[in-house]
């Protein structure tokens, strides 16, 4: 690997968002390690992008998967140089739906397994006296609307958490939370609640592509090591 190639973590990486973020780190010659479940999914998008993206399958719920997705990383290259936390769940609906398995899923996923995240990489960017967490949170993480109580609940948690780590961490490593707006991708496919479904149709009208959320992970972490960029908010130009 030369100096400016880096060992990146991806998480959830099998659609959407993740896959985004991965195809175009590893087209820029990043060695990335792609984590999801379905792992069918992840070996297409390894075919499609070609040497520098191995797949791992992973479930950020369970910290020993969680581990595991770290150390094959580094046994690989023998650097984790960044790892970001995207896997995410976002089954909205109204609080008196009373869908607790649902509302425990995010919580799981989008708080659990940011933590998990963290609790792996850590140890290991504190050897190397170098690393770059990114989260990314939502622009659910600045506001709340109705049916978005536990998700954007989550992902202020999402938030706090990171701005904590980065306020923690040695200044050897970096912290970056970036917020997206709306996004093409299969996130509120996972919806049940039947008005929530239909406020989110209206809602995700104007979505953007996921390659710009890639790009703002991107400039963030081809920054010089001196430079932490700590916040990104990315919206589609006709949301408000
Ligand atoms: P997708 O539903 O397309 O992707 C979600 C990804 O998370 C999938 O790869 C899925 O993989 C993975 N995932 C879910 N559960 C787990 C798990 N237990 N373990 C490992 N991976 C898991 O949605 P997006 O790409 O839109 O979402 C990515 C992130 O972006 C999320 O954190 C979301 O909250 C955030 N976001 C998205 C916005 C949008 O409009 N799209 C707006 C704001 C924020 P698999 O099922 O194979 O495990």
């Amino acid at each position: 690997m030369t100096t400016k190639q880096k060992t990146v973590l991806v998480t959830g990486a099998s659609s959407g968002i993740g896959a985004a973020i991965a195809a175009r780190l590893a087209g820029a010659g990043h060695h990335v390690v792609a984590g999801a479940r379905r792992t069918d999914r992840l070996h297409a998008l390894a075919e499609r992008t070609g040497d520098n993206l191995h797949p791992v399958q992973l479930d950020v719920t369970d910290p020993v998967s969680v581990t595991a997705f770290v150390e094959a990383a580094h046994r690989r290259t023998g650097r984790v140089d960044v790892l970001v936390n995207n896997a995410g769940v976002m089954p909205l609906s109204r609080l008196d739906s009373l869908l607790l398995d649902e509302w425990n899923s995010m919580i799981d996923v989008n708080v659990r397994g940011l933590l998990h995240g963290i609790a792996s990489a850590l140890p290991y960017f504190t050897a190397q006296g170098s690393g770059h967490f990114v989260t990314i949170a939502s622009v659910g993480a600045h506001e709340v609307v109705p049916t978005s109580a536990v998700y954007s609940g989550t992902k202020y948690a999402a938030w706090a958490i990171t701005e904590g780590l980065r306020q923690e961490c040695d200044p050897s490593i970096r912290v970056t939370t970036i917020s997206p707006g709306v996004v093409t991708s299969e996130l509120a496919d996972s919806i049940t609640e039947p008005g929530a479904a239909q406020a989110m149709r209206t809602y995700r009208a104007h979505a953007i592509a996921p390659d710009a959320i890639a790009a703002a992970v991107s400039f963030a972490i081809e920054q010089p090591d001196a430079v932490d960029v700590n916040e990104i908010v990315v919206r589609p130009t006709r949301q408000r």
